[in-house]
């Protein structure tokens, strides 16, 4: 589990009290991909390859959010 993770998206399935991330590891991305679909067939090299710049804290987003069911 990353260590120290504080998220406020409570609505994801990883999210406990407190604000902690529970989840074992977390995918971050630029905003602009937020819609890139990383559980396809390239998805390995994907996110161990591909790299991004981002402006500001405030454009990079969670991929692994899962909302709660
Ligand atoms: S997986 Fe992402 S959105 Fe979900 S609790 Fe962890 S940091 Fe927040």
């Amino acid at each position: 589990m990353p260590k120290g993770v504080s998220c406020s998206v409570a609505n994801c399935s990883f999210w406990g009290q407190g604000n902690q991330c529970n989840a074992d590891q977390i995918m971050i991305d630029i905003d602009s991909h937020a819609h890139m679909d990383y559980k396809s067939e390239f998805a390995g090299d994907l996110q161990e390859n591909h790299k991004d710049s981002a402006v500001e804290s405030g454009s990079t987003c969670c991929h692994t959010f899962k909302p709660k069911e």
